[in-house]
């Protein structure tokens, strides 16, 4: 006998990538985290190709975090042991921000409450100014480098700001973090001088937070999960088999594609593995 599916409640966590999911389809909502279906479909082409690179970013962010929280760079330089990962580790050291005065929270989960369930975000790293600057830094490794009008508008870039003012005055001595000290940062490894910089308001804020609530409130009274007429958005999601929207995977040339691919592997370091000296 089938299990019987979860209701939108019983979703205990919402994520940027949850909410980036329902944003795009949700139908793919639906069937990763009600119906937890495994990716019955290979996202993209070359499927190979594609697995190098999601292994590869994965190792650089481990790189950075080890980095991060004080291993020496000589430690870890023999790590960087491909093309790719060797060019990423030495830009970060050459570009990598400067944050001398700043407490440094690497790999940082935060979590708040939100329309009876919680919203959670890790963070690449976190970093607080003994005057209320927070810098939130996301590492990239796309070969291209993403808009910034994009990138604004994802879900990842409003989560992750909104949250550390919802949740991260335990950060700044139980003082709140305005939004207006608020910078996110996403750095990309492969265009090490070219961040993409988003800074903070408190209209933006609210906006944020009351659009997040909304949606959550939404999926939770929601009996139905349409399909997007946006057929483009099915050309890199694992489900095309279920809703008969093609079988072949997409050409991962396609940057935003590639970025989204990013979202879909979210980072997970209990997966990574420990590295070894
Ligand atoms: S294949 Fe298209 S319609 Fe189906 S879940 Fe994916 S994005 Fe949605």
């Amino acid at each position: 006998m089938p299990e019987p599916r979860p209701t939108p409640p019983a979703i205990l966590t919402y994520s940027q990538s949850s909410l980036q999911d329902y944003a795009d389809c949700p139908r793919r909502f639906q069937l990763r985290y009600l119906d937890r279906l495994k990716w019955p479909g290979v996202e993209t082409e070359p499927a190979l190709e594609n697995e190098k690179r999601q292994v590869e970013g994965q190792l650089f962010h481990r790189l950075v975090q080890q980095h991060l929280v004080g291993i020496p760079a000589e430690r870890l330089e023999k790590l960087a042991n491909t093309p790719d990962l060797s060019r990423w580790w030495d830009a970060y050291l050459h570009h990598r921000p400067e944050l001398t005065g700043y407490t440094l929270y690497p790999e940082l989960s935060l979590s708040a409450p939100v329309g009876g369930t919680r919203l959670m975000a890790k963070f690449d790293l976190v970093a607080i100014h003994p005057d209320g600057k927070a810098l939130i830094y996301d590492w990239k490794t796309y070969q291209k480098r993403t808009r910034d009008e994009w990138l604004a508008a994802r879900w990842q870039t409003r989560v992750y700001r909104s949250l550390l003012v919802q949740a991260g005055s335990h950060l700044n001595g139980g003082r709140p973090i305005l939004p207006e000290s608020i910078e996110m940062v996403y750095w990309f490894a492969n265009y090490p001088d070219d961040p993409a910089r988003f800074a903070y308001t408190s209209a933006q804020f609210k906006r944020d937070w009351s659009a997040i609530s909304r949606i959550v409130e939404e999926i939770a009274a929601s009996g139905s999960f349409p399909m997007t007429e946006d057929d483009s958005r099915c050309r890199f999601c694992p489900y095309r088999s279920y809703c008969d929207r093609g079988v072949v995977a997409g050409d991962l040339g396609d940057i935003e594609a590639e970025a989204e691919l990013d979202e879909v592997f979210d980072i997970n370091f209990e997966q990574i593995g420990e590295i070894e000296f």
